[in-house]
């Protein structure tokens, strides 16, 4: 194995900050590192590629429809890694890796591994965690082609300067019959700091009471310059829209400070975020799991806390 392809996330035109973390971690296997870039361009993404190693940047030359469309991008990719003699190919754990990976995989009937945390390329083993985060597991895996998706900000990206060259790559065949995108549609402004991202994350429960009082949490969060998450129960209860769930059904999250308000700190809920670097929990149950699971509790009245804490804010 010699070449690793690592396909670079975009949004709104700019490089996520996950994918120098995903660089740094693949670029320890010492091989050639080859970046797929689309949704961006390549003038606005090479500074930072090139700054965290990356020697090799293929652009992937397609229309605004064919970059909101999974299949097309799948094939587009299919056919890139096999011009360019990918033997791994990396792209981040996020719902448009979750997406877009599979479909590769399926393709190239090849192995792939989600949400990794370490992967070693020289031997296909790859280290994910299992059944809601209870175990992590060591996963090996064979093929002409490796799969993996990298849970993002596992890693903190390390810069190693490269000169790259930039090529771009035209596809063939590209329409995705049987699928096609009828409508895309933006993300709530108030989920706007990508939670998959984030450093901090600001996170309500049942204990918030209803969407209104998640009013607070994003006074408080803009003051953090963080995003704002949900339990399960906050989402099904109408609360908050599904892209801010964090769980084993929603968001995997990895933030350096996670504040969990009024959550009681479920199993499935810890599968999305047990990776947190801090977490403070806010409960007006002292018994409330989640208690026991943090690195500091406050056993107090997320209502009262939370604006508190944002008026601290205001005055600093
Ligand atoms: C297959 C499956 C998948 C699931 N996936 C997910 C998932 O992805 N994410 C997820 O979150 N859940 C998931 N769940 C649901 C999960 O089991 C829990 O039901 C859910 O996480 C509980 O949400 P909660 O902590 O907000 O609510 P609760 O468990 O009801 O806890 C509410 C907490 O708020 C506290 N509280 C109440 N009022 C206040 C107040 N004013 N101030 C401070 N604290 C207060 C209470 O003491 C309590 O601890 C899943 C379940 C299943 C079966």
């Amino acid at each position: 194995m010699k070449n690793i392809g690592i396909l670079i996330e975009a949004e709104n035109g700019t490089l996520k900050s996950a994918n120098l973390g995903m660089i740094t971690l693949t670029r320890a296997a010492g091989m050639q590192l080859t970046a797929f870039v689309v949704g961006v361009s390549v003038s606005a993404a090479s500074a930072d590629l090139e700054t965290y190693g990356i020697a090799r940047i293929v652009a992937l030359d397609l229309t605004a429809d064919q970059q909101q469309n999974p299949v097309v991008l799948a094939k587009v990719l299919v056919q890139a890694v096999r011009a360019f003699d990918i033997d791994a190919f990396v792209g981040l754990s996020t719902a448009s890796g979750k997406d877009l990976l599979p479909r590769i995989a399926a393709f190239l009937d090849a192995p792939l591994v989600m949400d990794c945390v370490a992967i070693d390329f020289h031997q296909g083993k790859a280290r994910t965690s299992q059944f809601s985060g209870k175990t992590l597991a060591t996963i090996e895996v064979a093929g002409d082609v490796l799969i993996f998706g990298i849970r993002p900000n596992v890693i903190d990206p390390v810069p190693a300067p490269v000169t790259a060259e930039v090529v771009s790559f035209e596809g063939r065949n590209l329409e995705a019959s049987g699928f096609t995108v009828l409508q895309t549609d933006k993300v709530d402004e108030t989920a706007r700091i990508n939670l998959a991202e984030a450093d901090v994350i600001l996170s309500g429960g049942r204990g918030m009471g209803n969407s209104e009082n998640f009013g607070l949490l994003y006074q408080c969060a803009a003051k953090l310059s963080a995003a704002v998450g949900a339990s399960r129960v906050a989402v099904d209860s109408g609360w908050v829209p599904y892209p801010m769930q964090v769980g084993q059904t929603g968001e995997k999250v990895s933030p350096r400070v996670y504040i969990a308000c009024g959550i009681s700190g479920s199993v499935q809920h810890f599968a999305g975020m047990k990776t947190a670097g801090l977490v403070i929990a806010i409960n007006t149950d002292a018994q409330a799991a989640i208690m026991s699971n943090c690195d500091y509790f406050a056993v107090a009245d997320v209502l009262e806390v939370i604006p508190e804490l944002t008026k601290q804010l205001k005055n600093d």
